[in-house]
């Protein structure tokens, strides 16, 4: 899979040239090269047939416009055929311009998904690409070989195997899901000097201000208006605006009478930018079902409500409830009664303390006194420890019964930490892919002195415990602590197969101060566990809700019926990124 020869002319084939001359492209033809459109009416969709600008009079500019710009970005909702448009675009740039392409998503699963689902019924559908297929097998090799160039497909989440493709082009699909960190990698394989250097970038929108969503703001962000033959008005579609729930059609905003989606072009918001950004939402569809969309927009679980803005209207959305707000940090504060970080305790609470390890010069720590009524802290220091040798002293200064650390990125260091303190401190890691059947939300094994926790759960319980005022803040908290506190915000969708997942999606900078909160969490269910369990077992499982007696936030509330998972089945993910 990594090492994949590109074959050169030499492994041509008689069958090849022969279609080359048919089509009148090969070495150097590129001048009469099939134009995408003539291409892509060759290759008809597997289940739907061939393109039908009727069913999708916005698809036509897509066929026709931009097809050699550096970079597009697409922000759509499901359904609207972009995926479809985005692996013809893929391939016709193999086919006819013979290029080299790199065409990523999220997992390698879906890669595999793809391909059976959708490239080789595509082939094997069209006359035209079954003579241009050189001998390549979509459905395990992950590469196909189209005419005079090829598409390696590939899943986000190993970043070797986006190293091991130079390509001219590289598309990068469902956007928002891909493993954040490896995008620049792929985006690389495309900046070498004889690389055509086009990138595509499409998916549907999570949360406003990151990825697809925050890509297309900074386009030229083209929407589709339509004309409103009664009273002539050019309008863009919106749910609220343009949809007539009693008829359940699409109206005019201005004049009520219906409106024909056919009728419309698209245009750019900011013409003088560089970079063509399309939002594609299925209220531009003329066949879309108005009455299924109203009935999504009727829905009012906080999972719904996402999965209607972000796939229904392809819209990016943050519920209210999903951050932090300033307001919940403020009302901590004031519970505090207004006091200030303390230089060492000497009282006779509990104390723990948690560390989130950004380098090994920014280490970013929560000290916690535990107050009698056994429900709230309240924080003793909050702010960056220069060293790990710095981490020890506050350890010695404020008396520090358990102190749970990040295991990364410094888990040597880390661990050196542990040993010096037996005992009192546990490394902690997420869990991204937990067991769906295992309830328990934080693991700890006693002998590695190492503890994973749900990531999803245990930021829940991070922000109750603010909202609730059990965990009490001083006045003055360090830079950046609210701003990190915020940068995270609760996504929850429902796939196709009704399988509801929740993640926190960074949407600010750092998020180092939430996770050193996390963490102190961590070590105060550490800390009430070796209490109870002196006859130590070897690993112990508790459910976090049965140690902390904190009410479960609302947004967790999912109907029973639905198979709730905290994230992306088999996807690693980064710490900071999330999934
Ligand atoms: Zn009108």
């Amino acid at each position: 899979m990594r090492s994949v020869t590109r074959p050169g002319n030499g492994r041509r084939t008689a069958r090849l040239r022969q279609f080359e001359q048919l089509l009148d492209v090969g070495a150097g033809g590129e001048q009469k090269a099939m134009t995408f459109m003539d291409w892509a009416s060759r290759v008809p969709e597997p289940r739907s047939g061939p393109l039908d600008f009727d069913l999708f009079p916005f698809q036509r500019e897509l066929y026709t416009e931009g097809v050699d710009d550096r970079e597009i970005v697409v922000m759509k909702s499901t359904q609207v055929g972009v995926s479809a448009w985005a692996s013809r675009w893929a391939m016709y740039h193999s086919d006819v311009h013979r290029r080299t392409g790199l065409y990523v998503f999220p997992t390698q699963d879906q890669v595999r998904d793809f391909s059976a689902a959708r490239i080789k019924p595509a082939i094997d559908a069209s006359e035209y690409l079954r003579g241009r297929q050189r001998n390549t097998d979509p459905s395990s090799k992950g590469l196909i070989g189209l005419g005079g160039g090829m598409v390696y497909f590939r899943g986000s989440q190993e970043r070797r195997n986006l190293d091991s493709v130079d390509a001219d082009y590289v598309v990068l699909d469902e956007y928002d899901m891909l493993a954040q960190e490896n995008i620049p990698d792929a985006e690389r394989r495309v900046s070498g000097p004889r690389s055509a250097g086009l990138i595509r970038r499409v998916g549907v929108p999570t949360v406003p201000g990151s990825g697809i969503a925050q890509l297309y703001e900074v386009s030229d962000r083209r929407q589709w208006h339509v004309k409103c033959e009664a009273c002539n008005e050019w309008q863009t579609i919106d749910f609220f605006e343009n949809v007539d729930q009693v008829r359940m059609i699409r109206v005019c905003c201005r004049c009520t009478k219906p409106l024909d989606m056919g009728k419309g072009e698209w245009v750019a918001e900011h013409p003088d930018r560089d970079t063509r950004g399309y939002h594609v939402t299925r209220l531009i569809a003329p066949s879309a079902s108005i009455e299924r969309i109203v009935k999504a927009s009727k829905l009012r679980a906080p999972y719904e409500k996402q999965v209607f803005f972000n796939k229904d209207l392809g819209l990016a959305y943050a519920p209210e409830e999903g951050r932090l707000s300033k307001e919940a940090l403020a009302a901590a504060q004031s519970a505090g009664g207004g006091y200030t970080i303390a230089l060492g305790y000497a009282g006779g609470g509990v104390v723990t303390m948690g560390v989130d390890v950004a380098s090994t010069r920014n280490l970013n720590v929560r000290v916690s006194e535990h107050l009698p009524d056994g429900e709230r802290k309240k924080a003793l220091w909050i702010g960056e420890a220069e060293s790990f040798n710095d981490l020890g002293l506050l350890m010695e200064r404020f008396g520090v019964n358990m102190c749970a650390i990040d295991h990364l990125p410094e888990g040597r260091l880390a661990r050196a930490f542990a040993e010096r303190f037996p005992g009192r401190v546990y490394l902690v890691s997420y869990d991204g892919t937990p067991n769906p059947k295992d309830s328990n939300v934080i693991k700890v094994d006693e002998e590695m002195r190492h503890a994973r926790v749900r990531r999803v759960e245990a930021i829940d319980a991070m922000a109750e415990m603010l909202r609730e005022q059990k965990n009490l803040l001083p006045m003055d908290l360090p830079e950046g602590y609210v701003e990190q506190m915020q940068a995270n915000v609760r996504v929850a969708s429902k796939d196709e197969m009704g399988k509801v997942t929740v993640a926190y999606r960074k949407v600010g900078g750092a998020d180092d101060y939430a996770h050193a909160e996390v963490y102190d969490i961590v070590a105060t269910e550490i800390y009430w566990l070796r209490q109870g369990i002196e006859e130590a077992e070897r690993e112990v499982y508790r459910p976090l809700d049965d140690l902390l007696d904190f009410q479960r936030s609302r947004l967790a509330d999912y109907d029973s019926g639905v198979d709730y998972h905290p994230g992306p089945a088999d996807e690693p993910y980064d710490h900071r990124e999330g999934y």
